[in-house]
């Protein structure tokens, strides 16, 4: 009856698999890969025959057939069966793009000898499902927060994950949940089970994400839309789980739904943490952040592609959530890091100074460095078509010119800007702010307030043209919008491209759609109030080729969580939002894995009002980020705490103030004369883009065109993204296996499939702050 000498055939014990006969069973058990011999017929035996047959089996002995051996199958063991002897790697790290975590010492054959054999380390392996998907920056993201939040890297646990948006941070941290989950180099799992945080709108997304890399391997709890019974009865069972092997080991949930029953999951003891849009825990002093800092575990991840926003102690707060004292407490982080590096970021600050804010910057990002990694999305460039950013000033209309004249003189807004009671004046300033944004995109936006007679437009109605409505658009009442008109008509009578339209408010938005429906424009329209499931569908329509639509219309509120519009290559930032991160969320819609065309990103700003000091601010806020997280010394230093104070100006004769601003010495008479440094890409500071006053030179026919006839464009800031590949020479799977063998496994490699991007979003919306 034996047909070969393996031993899964020979019919006795496997040592790792309960007892079966090889009669009773023959088609469950594995098959040697080199057995090729075709089965023969069933013997034919009588009954009798069988059951001795069967008795003389059973009465046999076990014995395993070799000895120490180990059947080949990687993967999942049986629960409840005790493990062989010989512990062993779950997965084989000499295989080809192998990723390994932990590589055990060699040991000499002295020591095989002696060593105990329950004790013997194994290699960690990232199961080849999500190794074989990851791509370079991906494997070595996963790698350090492994190292992180197992202690390799000194005393410390936690780490921060700040990839800028669309380098797969998702992805990246469920290959770290599920190797954390399955393997240690003491052959068992690291953690019992995990939790996720994140915003409400992304609970789902997480599960999904899951499902999508993981499948059945592992069971995601998503804590939705129970009943508080159900809820509670469901966090108890997840947190009574304390057995090395949880049926559902990883829990999603939401930051307000963690903060109602933190009772509950700060009980007892968790593997892990990992908190999405991390940069919500920016204040210490926070209820969430209070109650999340409660959970037993000492194992945290923070994730945020915007880890901070304006100032340094929100730094300090994320940095204390995952890892505890390691900047001190927040006096003294402020004494020693915030108030010199602050010191020496001001314009105005002395040589000695900045010598010492340098010096505190070093040794913070040092510290901060062995616990964060955070890579721009330019490492998309490998693998994204090339990327054209304009930041376009153009110039208002001139009923807009007198209506803002008006507005910014009118003796209310004077009174109410000039007056002393701070929070008083702070909130008439968020109000007046509006309007006069509102009005840079076109006086339909404001003309309830001007038939009202509201502050700052008190007998503004005067300025309007004879017989006007807001029932006809007109768009040539707005710089902006009538550049828009012109630039849409362009890129439709001569390219098949589509357009993502994006504005902060969705009165702008209705406009669009007003001159869309006018022009005849097949469009979508997207915002906050849509189902997630309803976005869905409108997003797949969108993209699909042929499809009617043209431009989609976003909301830079509504974050666009998600979303994916490949479909467009083009994206209008119809006005600039204060927070970059809102902005550069919606930027990143379009410029993303799959998108297949060179993309224009335009942003349009008018010329010498509060846009262009709203853009400034956030430039500035961008530097301070590039400084503290990207270590970017030669961030420049371009605005006193004062010109952010001063919005409520109008420079008419400029034909740009952040120009202006710069004092660029590469223009002459404001033209450029050098061109900007040859390293520079759109990611670089604005004063190293191209600067162009006249439409020579521009990278995008349809601006060029739609700039001779609006004759409307003051000044244009462009740049593309950086296009320089890594050839990094093929390395066959034979040679790269040895490689391996000899560098011990280093990490990075190029075999990989492209992987697809993940969903990562910031939906938060950002409060305009009092001023300190
Ligand atoms: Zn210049």
């Amino acid at each position: 009856m034996r047909r070969s000498f393996a031993p899964s055939q020979t019919g006795t014990k496997r040592p790792n698999e309960s007892f079966s006969s090889p009669l009773i069973e023959p088609i469950k058990r594995p098959r040697r890969c080199n057995e090729t011999e075709k089965k023969p017929p069933a013997p034919k035996l009588s009954s009798s025959q069988h059951e001795e047959m069967i008795t003389k089996i059973l009465s046999r002995p076990f014995k395993v057939p070799i000895p120490d051996y180990v059947p080949d199958t990687h993967g999942n063991r049986c629960l409840g069966v005790k493990r062989s002897v010989i512990r062993r790697a779950l997965h084989d790290p000499f295989a080809c793009n192998a990723l390994v975590f932990f590589s055990p010492p060699e040991l000499s054959e002295h020591d095989k000898i002696h060593v105990d054999k329950n004790k013997i380390q194994v290699h960690v392996v990232v199961d080849p499902v999500l190794g074989n998907i990851l791509r370079p920056h991906q494997r070595e993201g996963v790698k350090f927060m492994y190292d992180c939040v197992t202690g390799a890297k000194g005393d410390f646990w936690g780490c921060i994950m700040a990839d800028e948006m669309g380098l797969g941070k998702t992805l990246q941290c469920i290959t770290l949940i599920w190797t954390l989950l399955r393997q240690s180099p003491d052959c068992k799992p690291t953690i019992n089970k995990a939790i996720i945080v994140c915003p409400s709108s992304l609970v789902k997304n997480w599960y999904n994400e899951f499902g999508k890399w993981l499948g059945s391997r592992v069971n995601a709890f998503a804590v939705d839309n129970g009943s508080k019974e159900e809820t509670i009865r469901n966090l108890e069972q997840f947190m009574a789980n304390q057995g090395m092997r949880s049926a559902v080991p990883v829990l999603i949930i939401s930051y307000e739904t963690f903060r109602i029953y933190s009772g509950i999951l700060n009980a007892s003891e968790v593997g892990m943490v990992l908190c999405d849009e991390g940069h919500r825990l920016k204040n210490s002093e926070n209820l969430t952040y209070q109650s999340l800092m409660g959970l037993q575990t000492k194992r945290r991840v923070l994730l945020s592609g915007t880890p901070i926003q304006n100032d340094l102690t929100e730094y300090f707060s994320l940095i204390h959530f995952v890892n505890p004292g390691m900047l001190g407490s927040a006096a003294e982080f402020r004494r020693q890091y915030e108030n010199p590096i602050l010191r020496g970021q001001n314009a105005d600050s002395t040589d000695e100074e900045r010598k010492k804010a340098t010096e505190r910057l070093t040794e913070l990002t040092n510290i901060v460095n062995q616990c964060m990694i955070r890579r721009t999305s330019s490492l998309l460039n490998k693998y994204l078509p090339v990327k054209f950013e304009m930041v376009i000033c153009v110039r208002l209309s001139e009923v807009q010119i007198q209506l803002y004249r008006n507005f910014i003189k009118s003796d209310s807004i004077r009174k109410n800007v000039l007056n002393r009671d701070e929070v008083k004046a702070s909130l008439t300033a968020l109000s007046s702010i509006t309007s006069l944004k509102k009005l840079c995109n076109h006086p339909d936006l404001v003309n309830e307030k001007i038939k009202e007679g509201a502050e700052g437009f008190e007998n503004a109605e005067k300025f309007l043209p004879a017989g006007y409505s807001t029932r006809d658009l007109l768009p040539e009442l707005s710089g902006k919008l009538m550049l828009l008109d012109c630039m849409l008509a362009n890129i439709k009578m001569s390219s098949d491209d589509k357009v993502v339209l994006v504005s902060n408010y969705t009165q702008t938005l209705d406009l669009f759609e007003k001159l869309c429906r006018k022009r005849g424009y097949g469009y979508v329209r997207l915002d906050g109030t849509m189902s997630i499931k309803k976005r869905g569908k409108v997003v797949e329509e969108f993209n699909r080729t042929g499809s009617e639509q043209f431009i989609f219309m976003l909301s830079s509120k509504a974050g666009g969580c998600g979303l994916n519009l490949i479909g467009a290559n083009r994206l209008v930032m119809f006005d600039p939002d204060w927070n970059p991160a809102n902005d550069e969320q919606a930027m990143a819609r379009v410029w993303r894995d799959g998108q297949k065309k060179p993309c224009f990103i335009y942003r349009l700003l008018a010329t010498g009002t509060i846009e262009e000091k709203i853009f400034q601010r956030q430039t500035h806020k961008k530097a301070l980020s590039t400084t503290v997280v990207d270590n970017n010394e030669d961030a420049e230093r371009h605005f006193t705490q004062d010109d952010l104070r001063d919005l409520f100006k109008l420079d008419e004769k400029t034909i740009s103030d952040t120009h202006g601003i710069f004092k660029c010495k590469r223009c002459v008479n404001n033209i450029q004369t050098k061109l900007p440094p040859e390293e520079s890409d759109c990611t670089s500071d604005l004063s190293q883009w191209f600067h162009a006053s006249t439409p020579k030179g521009l990278p995008d026919n349809i601006l060029t065109e739609s700039w001779a006839v609006t004759k409307n464009i003051s000044f244009v800031f462009h740049h593309r993204s950086n296009t320089t590949v890594d050839q990094a020479p093929a390395v066959s799977c034979e040679e790269d296996k040895e490689n391996k063998k000899e560098k011990k496994y280093a990490s990075d490699d190029e075999d990989y499939d492209p992987p697809e991007q993940d969903d990562d979003d910031d939906d938060e919306d950002f409060v305009l702050r009092k001023k300190r």
